[in-house]
């Protein structure tokens, strides 16, 4: 069994994008990522956190719009028109979930395609669908990029991907499908998880349950990539798959924390990169 370690991959980004920023900055351009936190979810407030601090190592200039969870949902649409038009502000990402009262596609719509470093907005989410070049979203994006590394090619793979969000469980069937693999989509009503997850050389975990996916349920030999992060109640982070008795039946599996996480982080790192090298 082989770690798949996105920490030490996520640094190893970090150091050539912090030099392709050096490269913008000799073209007198700071890439500039505008974050927009609604409300004070403890989880949002470390997630933007930490991508402040990537920001900061790697030379993005990062902006915080911090907001309260009352805010309209016009005043938060003005907000993204002003970013819209900013010529300094390469990427921008509305951090979620947004209150109730807030309709998410409507703000997600409002974001300019070109500054989607989260690839949630429909042309990107279509363009990714299509096979096309387009942003897509960090954390399958992240995935994709931790199997290039470890050199499995999904081609021709039977993968099965737990979690059907927009966010994760989507667009990471349609990576993979793009990338040739066999693709088998699960999610809260499919009728008996084990049959699927069983006969995948690659399974894919993306839900938010604790030990949802255990020993019985992965064949011998296969690739494990457990997006899940999840609290326990003594405040350790673990994610979907029991990790103690499934790593031993596996060729590759992604620990939790030091896996998918710090990959996600990476991505968002190189797509703002990538918008302001479009500039
Ligand atoms: P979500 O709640 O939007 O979607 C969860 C998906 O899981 C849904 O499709 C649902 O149908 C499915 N599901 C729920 N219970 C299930 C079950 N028992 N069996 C099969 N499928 C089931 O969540 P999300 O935003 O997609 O996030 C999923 C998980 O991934 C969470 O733990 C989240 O914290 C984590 N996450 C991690 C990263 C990262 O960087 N590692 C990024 C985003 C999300």
């Amino acid at each position: 069994m082989q770690l798949l370690d996105g920490k030490a991959l996520s640094d190893t980004i970090k150091i050539e994008l912090k030099k392709e920023s050096q490269t913008l900055n000799e073209k007198g351009i700071t890439p500039g990522l505008a974050v927009i936190l609604v409300g004070d979810d403890a989880a949002s407030q470390t997630y933007v956190k930490m991508k402040e601090k990537a920001c900061d190592i790697t030379g993005i200039y990062s902006i915080i719009h911090k907001m309260p969870s009352t805010i309209s949902q016009e005043k938060i649409l003005e907000i993204i028109h002003m970013i819209n038009q900013n010529p300094n502000i390469d990427g921008v990402l509305v951090q979620l979930p947004l209150p109730k009262h807030i309709d998410t596609t409507k703000i997600i719509e409002a974001i300019d395609p070109k500054k989607d470093v989260d690839g949630f907005h429909p042309f990107n989410v279509g363009r990714l669908v299509s096979g096309l070049d387009g942003y897509v979203p960090c954390t399958p994006l992240g995935v994709m990029r931790l199997l290039k590394a470890y050199h499995i090619d999904p081609k021709g793979l039977n993968a099965c991907v737990v979690g059907a969000s927009n966010i994760v469980g989507k667009p990471m069937m349609n990576l993979l499908l793009n990338a040739f693999a066999t693709v088998d989509i699960c999610h809260i009503y499919t009728k008996n998880l084990k049959e699927h997850t069983q006969k995948a050389d690659l399974v894919i975990v993306g839900v938010g349950k604790v030990n949802l996916i255990t020993e019985d349920m992965i064949k011998e030999g296969a690739i494990v990539i457990d997006i899940g992060i999840n609290k326990t109640d003594e405040g350790k982070i673990v994610g979907d798959v029991d990790f103690e008795r499934v790593a031993p039946k596996c060729s590759y599996i992604t620990p939790v924390p030091g896996g998918v996480g710090p990959m996600t982080i990476a991505m968002l790192l190189e797509n703002t990169i990538h918008a302001a090298q479009n500039r």
